[in-house]
């Protein structure tokens, strides 16, 4: 058995891993670079033949995950795309509005290459190639064990995440002697989340490749950042501001939805205007209401006593370009949350727009900034950032409730770890960066793991 690292080394985007077992090659994950910083023209090169890979493992459909499978498809790949019921769900969704972003930016480019007399530059994949490649999706339930090529079985866990999130377990040549396991953590859930179950332990495995997204820090707990952000909505609306939240459209959006629910319904919350200003957000909270079964305790009780989590009174939807541009009127009472996540990109970037500058508002984020990323320029406290080329004073109040992220922290990272019963023979880290990913290899090595950082295209035989 051989492993090749090809994306998610030592940075948390461009997932990609190629597994050769005997004669198969299988990959597991298929996901974009992203982030400003120069990593996303590392896309167009996939660094091996598409053709000669039999099949795809996808964890879960966050674009660093899956954003290059019609690529791959595009390119010469004619294999299956294994993932869970929820999963290919939302990749419906999910690979579609990636395409269409990958047209735009495109579009957007070309006019101005053009105006230098320069060649235009093609995309990375047009919608027709997003369509095409969802065909071959293939959706399972978690813990089933699927036959997936001969010799060789899969059981997905859920990851606690996102919604249809999965730790993938590939069983080798099970019923003989020689058997082997490699688990891929996937990306692994944050404990506690609103809607989400707590990601699975997992007691046996050989080979182990996991994240560090959060391998150096320790989040507060879920509940305390709630509260916080309960405060913060209160504390801007009596001031006269709005607040913005950076989200993804898909997962982190529907839990934010459903924690304020809560406190709207308690009544802790009063004259509240909650926007989801993304034509993604309703498309994607109505697949989660079709998966309640993948729900935690907490929110299968409220829906079992006839309560959608993720309706309330003053909670709307925006879907047309012109709903979302009407928002700019209004000066205060509103949390508006809307993508990208990282600020890179989507509604959210006009949002910030209108809204940096003053100082009685507050921009509030929720989840992970990647280096280079506007999300972690502002985050970073610059004062002023560049928005549509224009110089943006950055004069609101900025706030990090990262223990809302979907990623566990070091506790939770280090705690699934020693849900091994045996120490697994090797550990690969993947999907970190800088500081992060160092510190947590030195805590495993000092408590007697093998484990390895590899690097970009580095093959290991096993
Ligand atoms: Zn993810
Ligand atoms: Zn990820």
């Amino acid at each position: 058995m051989k492993i090749k690292f090809l994306g998610a080394t030592e940075c948390v985007t461009g997932s990609c891993h190629l597994l050769n077992i005997d004669e198969y090659n299988i990959l597991l994950d298929c996901g974009l670079y992203q982030g400003s910083d120069g990593k996303e023209n590392r896309n167009s090169e996939i660094g091996f033949n598409a053709e000669d890979i039999d099949l795809v493992i996808l964890s879960h459909a966050h674009m660093d995950h899956s954003g290059r499978i019609p690529l791959l498809f595009k390119e010469g790949f004619k294999g299956r795309v294994i993932c869970t019921k929820g999963t290919a769900d939302l990749s419906n969704i999910m690979l579609i509005d990636c395409a269409h972003i990958q047209v735009t930016d495109a579009n957007w480019k070309n006019k101005k290459r053009e105006e230098k007399g320069l060649e235009p530059i093609i995309p990375l994949y047009d919608i027709k190639d997003a369509e095409e490649s969802l065909k071959y999706f293939e959706g399972y339930d978690y813990d089933e064990k699927i036959s997936i090529l001969p010799n060789i079985k899969l059981i997905f866990r859920d990851a606690g995440h996102l919604l249809g999130s999965a730790i993938c377990e590939i069983l080798i040549n099970e019923m003989e002697e020689t058997e082997r396991k490699v688990v891929y953590s996937g990306d692994i859930g944050n404990v506690n989340l609103p809607i989400l179950r707590d990601p699975t332990p997992v007691s046996q495995g050989d080979i182990v490749i996991m994240e560090t997204t959060y391998g150096n820090k320790e989040h507060k707990a879920v509940e305390e950042n709630l509260h916080q952000l309960v405060e913060i909505v209160k504390k801007t609306f009596e001031q006269g501001g709005n607040i913005i939240i950076p989200s993804f459209s898909v997962g982190r959006t529907q839990e934010i939805i459903y924690a304020l629910n809560k406190y709207v319904e308690q009544g802790e919350l009063t004259h509240c205007k909650v926007y989801v200003d993304s034509p993604l957000a309703k498309d994607t909270t109505k697949i989660f209401e079709k998966y309640e079964e993948y729900f935690d305790s907490d929110a299968k009780g409220l829906i079992k006593m006839g309560d959608n989590p993720l309706k309330f009174k003053g909670l709307y939807f925006t879907e047309s370009t012109e709903e979302s541009i009407a928002l700019k009127d209004i000066k205060e009472g509103l949390v508006i949350i809307a993508a990208s996540g990282m600020c890179e990109g989507g509604r959210v970037v006009h949002h910030l727009k209108n809204n940096l500058e003053r100082e009685e508002c507050a921009v509030v984020f929720v989840g992970y900034q990647s280096e280079g990323t506007l999300g972690k320029k502002i985050l970073n406290g610059d004062s002023e950032v560049k928005i549509f080329g224009e110089e943006i004073q950055v004069k609101a109040k900025i706030y990090n409730l990262e223990g809302l992220s979907g990623h566990g922290d070091k506790k939770v990272l280090h705690n699934w770890l020693k849900g091994f019963k045996n120490k697994p023979n090797t550990v690969f880290l993947v999907h970190g960066e800088g500081d992060s990913i160092n510190s947590f290899n030195r805590e495993i090595t000092s408590k007697g793991y093998k484990s390895v950082i590899p690097k970009k295209n580095q093959e290991f035989i096993l």
